[in-house]
């Protein structure tokens, strides 16, 4: 690898006028010993250039949107394509028709869709909807869970299921983080405790379905059925939000996934409203909320849940949205992604068995986390609960030799339809080599 001069140079510079050097914290190196982020200046399919011309295997995948790797040509051409026609006309347009009709398709919980453009803007509003509609306040959410950074979700829990949240951000008024009660992912116990404390103030129980956010974590068989029921009881809507899974295992919701825990009760397992993102967007700034057409028509023209965005729907984001979904849909997409990701799985895990290294690897399908730990990663405790020195030391390996990773013990890696095999057998040996090192 060449040295990554230039990359620090323009870390110096982007401290100057960039707050913190970076447009969002997860991509500094604060959790992983600090210095100089990588800074890119080209992607292709799977691979990433740097500023000092090294090439990277790329597993970061922007957090995920890029499931098609970079500059797809399906995508980039429907860009270039609405770009040439006006990027942005604060009209209703057809597209946005078609893209809302595509995902009620995919995701049969959503009677009706309002494009907004992140994930953040989604949660946020999905939040305001459920409590115009059922004329309560607060919400519960699950540890680790991460629904963007709007004051209700950037909340962490209190010292126990009966007490209410503590702002995890400064900026937060602790009256916001008081309407919002945090439970351990994967515990019903709690979240029932949770809800006969607070119950007829709880509009909504937010939850990852299947998380991303603290590794690919499963929901327990029985976890997602217990959660709607007790919220249902109570009278509680439930909001999936699906910023990341969407899209990610199938053509589809991963509440609607068929990978899900066996035995799981589908019909029981409906959101009332769900939150996208990402993947939909096909690498261009979106979001999307939606869910039942009775509770949706809270929102503003229709009724008095006011949402609204300059930005929201444009062509640009919906002729990639739209591009991305077209490309997914090809037969085998989900296959090859399946079958790159258990490879590299089963290379990983040798790889640390043979070194002696404790790895728990995570995957659904095309993403799959690494949690250097003896125990198994079901909820949040259980992923702090592991060596972010450890990852870190192999997050700095990985890198010297061409494997770029999510600089956190937390986040996913994200196989596209553009790795090969031969991208996955490097990143193998790669992943040995570091190993090695770590033990050294
Ligand atoms: N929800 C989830 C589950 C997410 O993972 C994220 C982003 N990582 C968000 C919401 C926020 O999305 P955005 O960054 O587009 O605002």
């Amino acid at each position: 690898a060449k040295p990554r001069t230039r990359s620090a140079a323009l870390y110096t510079e982007a401290l100057e006028h960039i707050v913190g050097g970076v447009n969002s914290p997860s991509r500094s190196f604060k959790a992983v010993g600090g210095g100089a982020p990588v800074f890119m200046k080209r992607g292709q399919g799977a691979y990433f250039w740097d500023e000092d011309d090294n090439r990277y295997i790329d597993y970061l995948a922007a957090y995920g949107p890029i499931i098609l790797g970079h500059a797809h040509p399906h995508v980039t051409s429907a860009i270039v394509r609405a770009a040439e026609n006006g990027t942005l006309y604060g009209t209703p347009t057809e597209l946005e028709i078609r893209f809302a009709r595509m995902l009620k398709e995919a995701i049969p919980s959503l009677d009706k869709v309002r494009f907004v453009n992140s994930g953040t803007e989604a949660v946020m509003t999905t939040i305001r909807v459920a409590r115009a509609y059922t004329g309560r306040n607060k919400i519960i959410k699950f540890a680790g869970c991460y629904h963007g950074h709007s004051d209700l979700v950037l909340v962490a829990a209190g010292s126990g299921p009966s007490t209410l949240g503590i702002p995890d951000s400064a900026g937060i008024p602790v009256s916001i983080a008081h309407e919002v009660i945090t439970v351990p992912f994967n515990d019903l116990a709690a979240l029932d405790a949770a809800l006969e404390r607070w119950g007829s103030d709880v509009a909504a129980v937010m939850v990852e379905p299947i998380v991303g956010n603290f590794g690919m974590v499963m929901p327990k068989p029985g976890f997602l059925e217990g959660l709607c029921s007790a919220a249902r009881r109570n009278g509680s809507l439930v909001i999936y939000d699906e910023v990341i899974t969407a899209f990610r295992f199938h053509y589809g919701a991963a509440s609607t996934f068929a990978g899900l825990p066996e035995g799981t009760d589908y019909a029981a397992i409906e959101p009332d409203l769900t939150a996208l993102g990402k993947i939909i967007g096909g690498g261009l700034p979106i979001g999307a909320y939606g869910g039942r057409a009775e509770i949706m028509a809270q929102v503003a023209p229709l009724g008095p849940a006011y949402q609204a965005g300059t930005m929201a729907g444009n062509p640009a984001s919906i002729s990639a949205g739209i591009a991305c979904l077209e490309a997914l849909r090809e037969p085998g997409t989900y296959e090859r992604l399946d079958r790159l990701s258990a490879m590299l799985e089963a290379g990983l895990a040798e790889g640390a068995r043979k070194h002696g290294i404790a790895l728990t690897v995570n995957r659904i399908r095309g993403a799959l986390s690494t949690h250097f730990c003896d125990h198994p990663v079901t909820n949040y405790d259980e992923a702090q609960d592991t060596d972010g020195e450890q990852f870190a030391a192999f997050f700095r390996y990985m890198l010297e030799d061409g494997i770029c990773l999510a600089p956190s013990k937390y986040e996913a890696w994200f196989l596209t339809t553009a790795h090969t095999d031969e991208d996955v057998a490097y990143t193998i040996e790669a992943a040995n080599r570091a190993f090695a090192r770590m033990k050294a």
